[in-house]
Order: C-alpha cells, then structure tokens, then sequence
C-alpha cells in the first residue's frame, strides 16, 4: 500500500458518523460494515484502523507521518491484524480466528489501540465462526474488530447480533461517476457504472481488467452464431481458454437485459445500450417466454464454475450457446 487509506468520496456520511462515535467515545468494539461486493466496505475499515492507530490525526484523518502510520504503510504494524482467506483458499479457518484471539489476548505493543479487519466474514467456515463468537463475547477495552461483509445473510445471527452494523449502500450515481470519470473518462463512466449496478470498485475493475474487450469480443461471435456465419465449437473452445467468468457475467448481462426490455420496449431499462444490434437480432427471431430457462440456464452454469467441482469448461458453454442458438431457431 502506497497511501493510507481514506474514506471514497461518497462515503463521507459514514465516515462522519464514524468520527461522531469516536468523538462520543461510542465507537463498538465489533463493527459490521455491510454491503455489496465494490461498494468502499474494506477501504472505509483500513481508513478507521489507520485513524484509530494514528498517533496525531489531522482533519479526521491519519496524519501519515506518524510512526504508527508508518507501520501500517509498511505492513508492519504490530497492533494491527488482518484476516482473510489465505492463498488458494476461500474459506477463513478456525486456526486464523485462533491467531486472532491471541492477539486479542496480547497488550498492544505501540501502548494504544489495536484494531482487526476481518474480510470477508462470510468466508469464515463453522468451527471458525463459532470461535470468534467466544471472543466476541469478552470484548477487550480498546480493541476494535471490524468484520467486512458482502453477503451478511450468510453469517451466525450471533455474531450479527453482537455487532454494530454500519450500511454501505450503493453510491448516488453523481458521486460515483464524478469519481469515476477521473479513471474512465467522462463519456464511459455511465455505461460502466450501469454494467457494474452502480458499484464503483466494480466498474473500475471492469477497464483494469480485460472484461470489456472480451465484451466487445465475445458479442461479435454471438452475433456471428446467430448469422450462422461462425463455428459453434471454434467460438465455444475459443472462450472456454478466457475467463469463464467474465464470458458467463456478460452473457447474464445481456439476457437480463433483455428480460427488462422486451416486454416494454422501454430503453431506460436496458444496461448496456451499445448491444442493441444483439438484442434486435434476438427479438426477430426469439419468444419473451423462452428467455427464462436460458437465463437460468447461464445462473447454473456460473453456479458450476463457481462451486469448486471443475467441470468441462467448454462443454459448459457449449451447452448455453445451444441453448442460446435455439431459442433463435438457429439450426
Ligand atoms: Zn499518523
């Protein structure tokens, strides 16, 4: 980390009710920052573990010059602890919540406050769920655990209700383009925060990754399977060696799309109106009707590839172009 982390701009009421608490010396021992995956959650937690660690703050914010700022920017700060799934795993394990209950066990080394991110807290298994219940219970006088989470619904009721929990809501789109833009440029900032449903972080992972060249890749050989003027096992083997993912998300994209559209017609309900030569095509020659179990058919399919259990890649996709080609009559 090259800066310390500071709130996003549209996080400012947040932060501001954060600082009130603090002020108030009010602030939880557990918080729960809860939200959409790309919303600020793990850079509003990095941005108060610093605060709370800083030994001279300035403007509500960690100075950056301190030693202790120092240390967190190193890496190094010994009362600081982060835990998330360790390489190749996703799954936080009940040995990380053990590490961290001995650190919540430990005096603080720099004499003040120590601060926990535990990110993302739905990835904690069982046994480590239950573990941190236990340290939950027994709040230690100023530490602060702060738990990120993507998918609260998917975590104990008991550590939810041992936590306060702090919303992180999708941005205004004013906010999120205006900051945006300054990644993206003006004119695609729009289309980008629509593709990522107004998540911010996820539309700027959208240009830093290859996600919209594969976008504009990937409709071109749909169209040309429609036309019947590409091969159906040349376009699936080409994609299945991409990021399936990727390929799976905008196949989603573009059906549900659909879905919102073609029943009314109206535009203002489609994401991605640069598809519009795709969706004409399809409404020619398909029924609303059938849209359905194509789109559910692309849901299991990103299930699969995202359930651990390896399957065929190509025959995966293969299968959802059929599926695809013959809702159109494409034979
Ligand atoms: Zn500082």
């Amino acid at each position: 980390m090259e800066h310390l982390a500071k709130p996003y701009p549209w996080q400012s009421e947040q932060w501001a009710f954060l600082q009130s608490l603090i002020g108030q010396q009010r602030l939880p021992h557990a918080l729960l920052l809860e939200g959409a995956k790309g919303v600020g959650k793990r850079q509003i937690a990095h941005s108060l573990g610093s605060f709370l660690l800083c030994q001279s703050p300035v403007d509500n914010s960690a100075c950056g010059q301190c030693r202790s700022c120092a240390l967190i920017l190193a890496g190094t700060h010994p009362d600081f602890f982060l835990v998330s799934p360790q390489e190749k795993s996703s799954v936080i394990k009940v040995d990380q919540i053990r590490s961290l209950i001995d650190f919540v066990s430990k005096t603080s080394q720099q004499g003040g406050r120590k601060v926990i991110i535990l990110e993302p807290a739905e990835a904690m298994n069982i046994n480590a769920a239950n573990a941190l219940l236990k340290s939950l219970e027994e709040p230690t006088a100023d530490t602060f655990l702060m738990l990120v989470s993507h998918q609260s619904s998917k975590l104990l009721p008991t550590i939810k209700s041992r936590c306060q929990s702090l919303e992180c809501p999708i941005p205004d789109s004013g906010s999120a383009s205006d900051w945006l833009a300054g990644y993206a440029g003006e004119d695609r900032a729009g289309l980008l925060l629509r593709l990522a449903d107004g998540r911010p972080l996820a539309a700027l992972d959208l240009i830093n990754s290859e996600a919209m060249e594969v976008r504009e890749a990937l409709c071109k050989d749909l169209v040309g399977l429609i036309n019947q003027t590409s091969s159906l096992v040349a376009v699936s083997q080409k994609w299945s060696k991409e990021e399936l993912e990727t390929v799976l998300f905008w196949l989603a994209c573009w059906l549900g799309d659909m879905l919102r559209w073609m029943p009314t017609g109206d535009l203002g309900r489609i994401k991605d109106l640069d598809q519009m030569d795709l969706y004409s095509l399809c409404q020619q020659r398909g029924q609303y009707k059938a849209l359905f179990p194509l789109m559910d058919d692309v849901i299991l399919a990103r299930h699969q590839l995202g359930g651990g259990s390896n399957p065929n890649k190509q025959l995966l996709l293969e299968n959802v172009f059929i599926h695809w080609l013959s809702w159109l009559n494409v034979t």
